[in-house]
């Protein structure tokens, strides 16, 4: 039997039955090489893809806060955000030898 465990990449949560509700979170930066409304989708130059758990994409504003909810949350940035999946991303890529 296999067993599939869903992590988050932010605060390291786990579980079987992604109760922890996992989505994709991402930089994603994109050019055009052609002329507007070409009909040509842009071309992707820079796509950082991490898989956060709700309460940490409540935390960072990216998820809506339930009215019943008891997470705390802090101001943030949008660019706090993007630094941090950045950072996150160059991390891995160390640790993966790319
Ligand atoms: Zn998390």
């Amino acid at each position: 039997m296999k067993t599939t465990i869903f992590k988050c990449d932010k605060c390291g949560a786990e579980d079987t039955t992604n109760k922890i509700d996992i989505l994709n979170v991402g930089i994603h930066v994109g050019g055009f090489w052609e002329k507007y409304h070409s009909g040509r989708r842009p071309e992707i130059r820079l796509q950082i893809d991490k898989e956060w758990c709700k309460e940490c994409r409540i935390k960072a504003g990216l998820a809506e806060l339930p009215k019943d909810s008891t997470i705390h949350v802090e101001p943030i940035t949008l660019e706090d955000i993007v630094r941090e999946i950045a950072y996150d991303a160059a991390c891995d890529a160390i640790s993966n030898g790319r």
